[in-house]
């Protein structure tokens, strides 16, 4: 039977429920049930979300890096509403299909780069990486070259955690759990643009992508995968140049470029996808979260017009494909959510905003002498925390200084996020309609967020 709630005892009735029947997802269980509560958000609007208890946070994340549109966009829920009521659901298996799954894929293919023309429809960042790689190991074996199956990835990459995914990952914690990774994957170091420049000078050339290739074979070697700017690893912004030479790099090498816009597709870099910021087409393209703003689980593969009709050629059942590939309600949210953000020049004000958001962070630096490394690029950014920036010194790792900063945000009612393999940075990524006040209010509440963490140093 499930329990009556009162709107009275709802934070506390729905938290003992929650701790007793909720495992969650990148959350510490002890911790959330020893200390919790949880925080549950009943609504949201904009780049506000509010909690059962009528607390309002300032999105300042857009949850996951998602929620591009902002919260309680009342289109995005007409849209979803009136495919709910017409056709929910349908198979896109064996040939069947539905009109917004067909018109979003349309509508991908003329705002893809190059000749990126096709898609295969997820639910998500990490069934579209999976995806990805058996796409990429399944075109090779397609073209009689089923030696070239290995997938490079990089250092501080986040691709998600199925098992493919996970693998490209190049998070240590996520390797250690369970036990659980596929093989022909190598780590390359991110972000070498000397030795991916060919300077065998370089010290870590063995380890960049050019040493990686030489030392396993591009005969093994599938395709690299590579965000156009790493999300989750720390919000790393790839050296002018980088992107340009990995791409000559797979064309010399006979190397497929997939890129991972999980994070960076649809307008969150201040371009519609990452990689258009450098000029570099892929040949696969991995996307979801922007897709639809979170408003409806969505993801999928872009693939160019040589792989597409390779795989199209193959004259039996792939067997491969989700319940939930080409969902029509999420199709029709993913068409309207790309109509609103054209339509309203979204990215234009990405661009704006980004100015602002850089303004805020340049007077947070020079106001607290412990923030270093500021970046943005459209609506990603971060900035780091060094007890001495100028040469270096880290915080003791037991401080965890971005978790007390997000923490202390989140008391003056911020959403940010902690990361890095020092807990030195902390991420901003709020909802792209945000405007200029807000991002004021966004930087006035870290600004006081540093000073208090501060104040417990002295
Ligand atoms: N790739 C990137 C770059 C991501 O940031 C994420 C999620 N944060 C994923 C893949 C995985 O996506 P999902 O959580 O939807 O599986």
């Amino acid at each position: 039977m499930t329990t009556k709630i009162t709107q009275q005892s709802k934070t506390v009735e729905l938290a003992k429920l929650d701790k007793k029947h909720l495992l969650h997802p990148a959350t510490n269980p002890k911790a959330l049930i020893d200390n919790g509560p949880p925080i549950i958000f009943a609504k949201g609007k904009g780049v506000i979300v509010t909690s059962t208890d009528d607390v309002e946070y300032i999105d300042g994340m857009s949850m996951l890096w998602n929620v591009n549109l902002g919260h309680g966009n009342q289109e995005l829920a007409d849209a979803g509403n009136s495919q709910l009521s017409t056709l929910a659901y349908a198979s896109s298996f064996k040939g069947f299909s539905n009109e917004p799954s067909i018109l979003l894929a349309e509508k991908l293919a003329e705002l893809a780069p190059g000749d990126l023309n096709s898609v295969f429809y997820t639910s998500g960042g990490s069934e579209s990486n999976d995806t990805a790689i058996k796409l990429a190991r399944f075109y090779w074996e397609l073209k009689g070259k089923s030696e070239k199956r290995k997938i490079i990835a990089l250092t501080n990459a986040y691709h998600g955690v199925t098992i493919g995914a996970q693998t490209a990952t190049g998070l240590a914690a996520f390797h250690k759990f369970a036990s659980s990774n596929i093989d022909g994957v190598v780590r390359a170091k991110a972000h070498l643009l000397n030795s991916e420049l060919g300077d065998k000078s370089d010290p870590n050339y063995a380890d960049s992508i050019r040493g990686t290739i030489e030392r396993e074979g591009a005969e093994t070697i599938a395709g690299i995968i590579i965000e156009p700017v790493q999300g989750a690893g720390g919000v790393n912004i790839p050296p002018e140049g980088y992107l340009e030479a990995v791409r000559k790099i797979c064309d010399e090498h006979n190397i497929l470029f997939m890129a991972d816009e999980v994070i960076c597709g649809f307008g969150r870099t201040g371009k519609m996808f990452g990689v258009n910021n450098w000029n570099v087409v892929p040949d696969m393209m991995s996307i979801a979260k922007g897709i639809t703003s979170g408003y409806s689980q969505l993801g999928g593969v872009m693939m160019n017009d040589e792989i597409r009709e390779t795989i199209a050629n193959f004259d039996a059942v792939i067997p491969h494909g989700f319940t939930y590939s080409g969902h029509p309600t999420a199709c029709a949210i993913g068409l309207k959510n790309i109509e609103i953000l054209e339509r309203d020049n979204i990215i234009d004000h990405v661009n704006e905003m980004e100015k602002e958001l850089k303004k805020g962070l340049d007077y947070l630096a020079e106001k607290h002498s412990i923030v270093t490394n500021c970046r943005v690029i459209g609506l990603l950014a971060a900035f780091e925390l060094y007890e001495e920036p100028t040469s270096g010194k880290l915080f003791d790792p037991t401080v965890f200084p971005a978790n007390a900063v997000v923490d202390a945000c989140f008391n003056r009612q911020l959403i940010v996020r902690a990361l890095g393999a020092h807990n030195q940075i902390v991420a901003i990524a709020p909802p792209l309609i945000i405007n200029k006040e807000e991002i004021e209010k966004m930087i006035q509440i870290i600004d006081d967020s540093i000073t208090a963490f501060k104040n417990t140093r002295e």
